[in-house]
């Protein structure tokens, strides 16, 4: 019997022949089948034999409002007929001038410049490069540091890389990495017993002060997840964090980077993450940060494109006869895709034309009814949320918090059966999590949970 070419089977069988994927140990695919998908359509994902799955995770947190979402996809083949691409040093496009337009406009009061990348990694690059630039710039050419948080991730090019805390990415690279200064989290699971998630910050606070005070006169810039640190296990934490780093970053002159590529466009409950730092009395609520990275949600899921944002003072800081050779020079051959800029801007009209943020708040609270009951899961140590991010933290003893030993690799159980059940769920190691795009129904979350929740209880098993 021969198989049809586009089987899943047969696609299976050619891509393990020539390709190599990221994140993936490849020889797990001996065993593990890898799953050829063909189409998509809202939250769902049709492979080659016409089995669909409920796409919990929004392909890596990147989709908003559905796969082949015809609202994006018109779009961008009107702009593909048009102009697909052009050099952006010396010639600029409408797609891009208004992108920058609308970024400026929905952000935080006070960015105004926007810098243009085509991936995370590459936005984080710009912020690093571009805030050790400014100090050098100014004369403080000894500020060469950066201080980032215990577990963070802001991805995995050298310098991205060199700013993330997590082992599994970090670790074989150490060699070739910048040695950032680390900042403990404040991670609302390490409380102490009995403390508030607001106290660890305040603790946190207290610990970053102390950092800044030996440390400021070397560091260009505190680089923070704002809310959530997303690729470090779903750890989430208080947003008074946020209004506290903005204090002492003023305080001790060194730039606050805000990477909202995971956290940005609505997942965290507002449009961006830093819109929810704890007002001081008599204050509007939020923070400006120096640097606002966005990627991932920025075209909805469609195609690979990055900004930073920021302030003028930075932007002035570069600004001179080309004789002082202070120009920032960083550039990308796609940098300001016309096809990448016209798809953000179709995303960004999704946000003005419909209620996305007031739906995502009845999707959230459905999500977190449906969730609570794990709680009593003698396995399941933790149940947080915030806004479409949710996670559990599946434990092997829940008293003491002690982890399943990672070899036993009890999420990649979950993840397997949620395949076999029609739903893509991929946990972050033991942490199962819950990231969907916000076309989600209620009866579609009710779906995923129970594949979870049934995937969990095989995999804390046995
Ligand atoms: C995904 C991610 C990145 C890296 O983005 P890529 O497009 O994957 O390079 C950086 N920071 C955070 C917080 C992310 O979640």
């Amino acid at each position: 019997m021969t198989l049809p070419a586009s089987s899943n089977v047969a696609l299976a069988a050619r891509d393990l022949k020539h390709l190599w994927h990221p994140c993936t140990q490849m020889h797990d695919h001996e065993r593990i089948p890898m799953v050829p998908i063909v189409r998509g359509e809202g939250a769902w994902l049709i492979d080659a034999d016409g089995r669909r799955y409920l796409d919990g995770i929004s392909s890596w947190w990147t989709n908003l409002f559905g796969h082949a979402n015809p609202r994006i996809a018109a779009a961008l083949a009107a702009q593909a007929h048009t102009l697909e691409h052009v050099i952006f040093a010396g010639f600029t496009h409408e797609p891009a001038i208004e992108l920058a337009e609308e970024l400026v406009r929905i952000s935080p009061p006070g960015l105004e410049r926007v810098f243009l990348a085509d991936n995370g990694s590459a936005a984080i690059e710009v912020a690093l490069k571009m805030s050790f630039h400014y100090w050098l710039n100014l004369g403080h050419g000894e500020k060469t540091r950066f201080i980032a948080l215990s577990g963070s991730y802001h991805g995995e090019t050298l310098g991205a890389l060199s700013v993330s805390d997590v082992a599994l990415y970090r670790k074989t690279y150490a060699p070739l990495l910048l040695t950032p200064i680390l900042a403990p989290s404040p991670d609302s699971y390490e409380a102490e017993p009995g403390e508030s998630p607001e106290n660890v910050a305040t603790r946190r606070l207290g610990e970053l002060r102390a950092l800044l005070e030996r440390h400021a006169h070397e560091t260009c810039a505190v680089i923070v997840e704002p809310l959530v640190q997303c690729a470090g296990g779903m750890r989430m934490y208080h947003p008074s964090y946020l209004a506290g780093l903005r204090a002492l970053c003023d305080e001790f002159a060194v730039h606050f980077i805000a990477d909202e590529i995971a956290v940005g466009f609505g997942r965290t409950g507002t449009l961006f993450a830093c819109e929810q730092a704890c007002p001081e009395p008599g204050r509007r609520a939020g923070v400006t940060p120096d640097f606002l990275c966005l990627s991932k949600g920025l075209t909805g899921g469609f195609l690979p494109l990055s900004a930073v944002l920021t302030t003028h003072d930075v932007y002035a800081a570069f600004y001179a006869e080309y004789s002082a050779g202070k120009a920032f020079l960083h550039s990308h051959s796609y940098t300001g895709n016309p096809l990448a800029c016209r798809v953000a801007l179709e995303t960004l009209a999704i946000f003005r034309d419909e209620p996305v943020l007031e739906r995502n708040r009845l999707l959230a609270a459905h999500l977190a009814a449906r969730l609570a009951p794990l709680r009593e899961h003698p396995h399941v140590a933790d149940v947080r949320q915030c806004g479409m991010i949710a996670a559990i933290e599946l434990v092997a003893d829940k008293a003491a918090r002690r982890p399943f030993p990672t070899a036993e690799r009890r999420g990649l159980r979950v993840y397997l059966h949620g395949l076999q059940h029609g739903a893509l769920l991929r946990p972050l190691g033991d942490v199962v999590y819950f990231m969907p795009p916000y076309v989600v129904t209620a009866q579609e979350i009710d779906q995923l949970v129970d594949v979870a929740i049934a995937g969990i209880e095989r995999a804390v098993h046995g």
